[in-house]
């Protein structure tokens, strides 16, 4: 299977080269050049099929003709040791828990699979190679944990100085080995710059072959449509067959990454209902499902501040799946908007009504999917993308109480913190990774 860019098609790239690249060079995101039909694959998983299985089954399917035999199952078995998980909630909402990995959110299952092609694919050409990624908190944890240890690759993130919480301050700096955390002074914004500066180099990216694992990374999108096929699979066992094509997925939606993988996996014939576009008040999705207008607008800060996205970089893809059809999207996704007060609002009524505890991503979901059901009935599997203890100042404010923490996030915050500070130039990039 070959790759496009969004912006131009008659260039078709491997997924080697789309991996390393991240961003194709026209600035377009990489997309699968033409879709597979894998619904007799899809169609064949029970409940009992585990995720790995699912997992490699459906990598071989894309990906075998370039990677070959046996390459598909290593990256899987060395991405995932950890697992999706389905709690049901109510008679018709399950919650499609994405938080078991080792950073604790989604994007662990993105992050882990990119890791282990990269290395992959470095072993096969003895090459080596640099990730250079910037974080504002929240994100960098997943790639720092995805790529420890991983062979041939360096990691270095850089993080604004005194503006990440305790927590995500303990992953990003206690991992040590191929990891280094560069603790810049300045903002986020000087972070990305410095990234952005440090690739335009031509030298000094060749040098250290520098690459980027930022979301919207093709080997980050892809594994995420496992999971959804997973659940979907797992829906078969729930009273009887014909439930899975009754079933709606709900996403808390930021960058729309997560959500364009679920529609791929559809597209590939896991034959579900249809989709729900859940987001907090940065609403330009769920403003152009409604208008056919897309407005970006600068973020507005909120409490499931991981969706705080003005410009959705993968609505380019979205609009690609469906031929730049409004109308087939809307077919295929309905929108809702939940504020922030809705957020804490729920985050209490799922403790106390069903003793469920939700971090504020994972309450915008669940309110947007009862908000549907009012309307339009079915069943739904809304996605949890983050454990409660990695937001558990907002779940205290909306409970009074503490969310349990796994034993993962407690011992990071033992560990001895190791970073360098720089300050917020190329210049001193530079000097500190070169
Ligand atoms: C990144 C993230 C999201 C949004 O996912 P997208 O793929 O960007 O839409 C939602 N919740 C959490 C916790 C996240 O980290």
């Amino acid at each position: 299977m070959k790759f496009f860019s969004t912006r131009d098609k008659n260039e078709a790239v491997s997924f080697k080269e789309a991996i390393f690249r991240g961003l194709a060079p026209d600035g377009g995101l990489y997309m699968p050049e033409t879709m597979p039909d894998l619904s007799g694959l899809i169609a064949s998983f029970t409940p009992e099929t585990p995720f790995i299985d699912i997992a490699t089954s459906i990598t071989d399917a894309l990906l075998s003709e370039e990677l070959g035999e046996g390459a598909a199952e290593r990256i899987c078995r060395r991405a995932f040791d950890f697992e999706p998980r389905l709690a049901e909630v109510d008679d018709n909402i399950s919650v499609l828990e994405l938080y078991h990995g080792p950073s604790c959110a989604f994007k662990d299952f993105g992050a882990s699979f990119l890791a282990s092609s990269m290395e992959e694919l470095l072993k096969s050409d003895s090459r080596k190679a640099m990730i250079l990624t910037a974080t504002s908190g929240d994100t960098g944890s997943a790639v720092a944990r995805a790529f420890y240890e991983k062979e041939n690759i360096e990691v270095v993130i850089l993080y604004p100085s005194g503006r990440v919480s305790p927590l995500q301050e303990k992953q990003l700096t206690t991992l040590g080995k191929n990891i280094r955390a560069l603790e810049v002074k300045g903002s986020f914004d000087d972070c990305q710059r410095m990234v952005k500066e440090a690739f335009l180099d031509r030298e000094l990216s060749e040098k250290l072959s520098l690459t980027s694992a930022n979301s919207i990374s093709l080997g980050r999108l892809i594994p995420q449509s496992f999971y959804y096929i997973w659940a979907w699979a797992q829906a078969a066992g729930h009273r009887d067959a014909e439930s899975r094509s009754d079933l709606t997925f709900c996403v808390p939606s930021g960058n729309f990454g997560n959500l364009t993988a679920g529609i791929m996996a559809h597209i590939w014939g896991m034959k579900n209902k249809g989709f729900i576009a859940a987001t907090n008040i940065n609403d330009v999705v769920p403003e152009y499902l409604k208008s056919g207008e897309f407005a970006p607008r600068a973020s507005k800060l909120t409490l499931s501040n991981a969706m705080d996205v003005g410009n959705p970089s993968n609505f380019e893809r979205m609009l690609e799946l469906f031929g730049e059809s409004h109308e087939k999207m809307t077919d295929l996704i309905k929108e809702e908007v939940i504020t922030d007060s809705e957020t804490k609002a729920e985050i209490a009524k799922l403790l106390t009504e069903k003793n469920y505890e939700a971090d504020p991503h994972t309450a915008v979901g669940y309110l947007a999917s009862e908000h549907h059901i009012k309307q339009d009935g079915g069943r739904i599997i809304t996605l949890s993308t983050a454990h409660p203890g990695k937001f558990s100042e907002v779940y205290e404010e909306a409970t009074g109480k503490k969310p349990h923490m796994p034993e993962r996030l407690l011992d990071v915050m033992k560990l001895e913190k190791k970073s360098t500070i720089v300050e917020n130039t190329l210049e001193a990039l530079k000097e500190a990774i070169n």
